[in-house]
């Protein structure tokens, strides 16, 4: 599904424009969308109707919305929060409501129709805000979400940024979200995402044909992008035509995270496996991994061999940090697609080794705590900004960084960006990630392109984790389980 930014919707509108229709029939298809939509979802009203406008088109969407809402026997206020419509269309929506519509201006009466409201209708911003919200707006969209209204928002809620999923604190709660002509990355990503509720793709006009056409720098990953991965096995396949891959993952204390990746990467198809450990740890993985074959650590020569003979390489899970000589070494002779997690790019992050600079096609795999480091924030500053924060991660590797967490986001440094819709908290829990770096390793060692690679594994370790969640339980769920239920998805598929 695409997702559309403030510039791609507002180009698509202009397209709209120019294939003849006009703003005036877009403001009047949203207005009468988001009256249909709240009345089919809480039905006739039972009480009054309060709509929060803004100055601009949106307040004007709002005014369309009331006349609506009235002609269906609402009783309904506006308010207008930044005074009067300041564009010709807005105006001419206002003039056009009926007598019954009271007008509010910010003040008491204004509060006290808030506070006996059944549903309040928020055509403050739209998918235009940027920023921070005004004082007034903080004001009013701070009482509608404490009180037990219903609260519908146009677009977007007011408060959330359309392109970066950013809020401000008073952002409002909607429990339904109408996004019209499509979605945008807001609905998708967090914060953003939680203040919206459901969502609900709603046209207003614009010729389906142009919507369709349109190109957009974001997407939402779907089962056609994890079905490109999974092409039909040759009846002549042989162990050496499967892809190769070589994990440098697992320490003393931490082996566990290769074992994880190792099994994840194997059930996802790989023909043949090398792990490259250290000798201590080699009973241990050789017992729980019986398919791969060890290189147990003992020079440079044998590292690279094993480099030399793979397809792909995922390097870091659970390595720690004294491994600092192995995990330059294969930074610096690696002649193979690359998967750096975990300890990979903490040791990045660290020495400020420069991920740009790497000759061969690499994935970045940060959960917040390691995109922080990287990127010299706070994971607080990371988790406001989500997207920006991925697509600066992109750029900082010059290849795809996927940023894990509710949502993934999977960015390029060309400013592509995809979210990934699957997956749950039952997916918190350490190992999880692991499970995920080997997955994007064996499609990576089977030639997918590494952005497909990366966006397709993390839709499918979703999916797992939401099968998991599904068969066992979010609680009691494990990283183990996703691999086995790769099994099962891949019988379905
Ligand atoms: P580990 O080596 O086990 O991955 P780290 O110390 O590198 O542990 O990172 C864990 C920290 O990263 C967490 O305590 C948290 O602050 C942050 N973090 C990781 N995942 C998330 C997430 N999904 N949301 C918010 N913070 C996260
Ligand atoms: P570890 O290093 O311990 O394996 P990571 O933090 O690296 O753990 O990875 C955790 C994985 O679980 C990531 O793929 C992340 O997206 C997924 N995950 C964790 N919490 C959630 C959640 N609430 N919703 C969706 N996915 C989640
Ligand atoms: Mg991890």
């Amino acid at each position: 599904m695409k997702l559309f930014s403030k510039t791609e919707m507002q180009s698509l509108e202009s397209e709209g424009v120019y294939a003849g229709v006009s703003l005036w029939e877009m403001m009047a298809g949203a207005g009468a969308q988001l009256a249909r939509a709240a009345i089919d979802k809480w039905g006739q009203p039972k009480g009054p109707a309060v709509v929060l406008c803004g100055k601009g088109n949106n307040g004007g969407d709002g005014f369309v919305c009331a006349r609506e809402l009235a002609e269906l026997g609402a009783e309904c206020a506006v308010l207008l929060l930044h005074g009067g419509p300041n564009t010709d269309l807005a105006a001419a929506a206002f003039a056009r409501l009926p007598p019954s519509v009271k007008v509010l201006s910010p003040g008491a009466e204004a509060e006290a129709a808030l506070m006996g409201a059944w549903l309040v209708v928020d055509c403050v911003f739209g998918f235009g805000f940027r920023g921070e919200l005004d004082r007034i707006s903080t004001g009013y969209l701070r009482l509608a979400n404490s009180l037990p209204c219903h609260r519908i928002a146009a677009d977007l809620p007011s408060g959330a940024e359309c392109d970066t999923g950013r809020v401000s604190p008073d952002t409002l709660r909607a429990e339904l979200t109408i996004a019209f002509t499509g979605a945008k990355p807001a609905h998708e990503s967090y914060p953003a995402k939680e203040y919206c509720g459901e969502v609900r793709i709603c046209p207003v006009g614009i010729p389906p044909e142009l919507v369709s056409k349109a190109g957009t720098s974001g997407e939402v990953t779907g089962s056609e992008h994890l079905r490109a991965l999974l092409r039909p096995l040759d009846i002549q396949a042989h162990k050496g035509s499967q892809g190769r891959l070589l994990m440098v993952c697992g320490s003393w204390g931490m082996a566990g995270a290769c074992v994880m990746a190792a099994r994840a990467a194997l059930r996802c198809g790989v023909g043949l496996l090398d792990i490259v450990c250290e000798e201590r740890v080699y009973p241990l993985l050789a017992g729980a991994v019986p398919e791969a074959v060890f290189t147990v650590l003992d020079g440079p020569d044998r590292l690279f061999g094993s480099l030399k003979a793979a397809n792909a390489c995922v390097l870091g899970c659970g390595l720690g940090n004294g491994q600092e000589s192995l995990i330059r070494q294969v930074l610096g002779c690696c002649p193979v697609p690359l998967v750096i997690d975990a300890d990979g790019l903490n040791f990045c992050a660290r020495t400020g080794f420069d991920l740009s600079a790497l000759p061969v096609p690499h994935v970045i795999t940060p959960h917040p705590g390691e995109a922080a480091r990287l990127l010299g924030r706070s994971v607080a500053e990371i988790q406001a900004g989500r997207i920006p924060a991925a697509l600066e991660l992109a750029k900082l590797s010059d290849g795809p960084a996927l940023l894990k967490g509710a949502a993934t986001v999977t960015a390029r440094p060309d400013g592509r960006f995809a979210i990934n819709p699957t997956g749950n908290p039952g997916m918190a829990k350490g190992g999880s990630g692991d499970v995920l770096a080997g997955m994007i390793g064996a499609f990576l060692s089977q030639g997918a392109e590494p952005f497909e690679a990366a966006r397709g594994a993390a839709y499918l370790h979703g999916l797992a984790g939401d099968r998991c969640r599904d068969r066992l339980s979010a609680r009691g769920m494990l990283p183990t389980d996703l691999s086995s239920e790769l099994l099962e998805i891949f019988k379905d598929f």
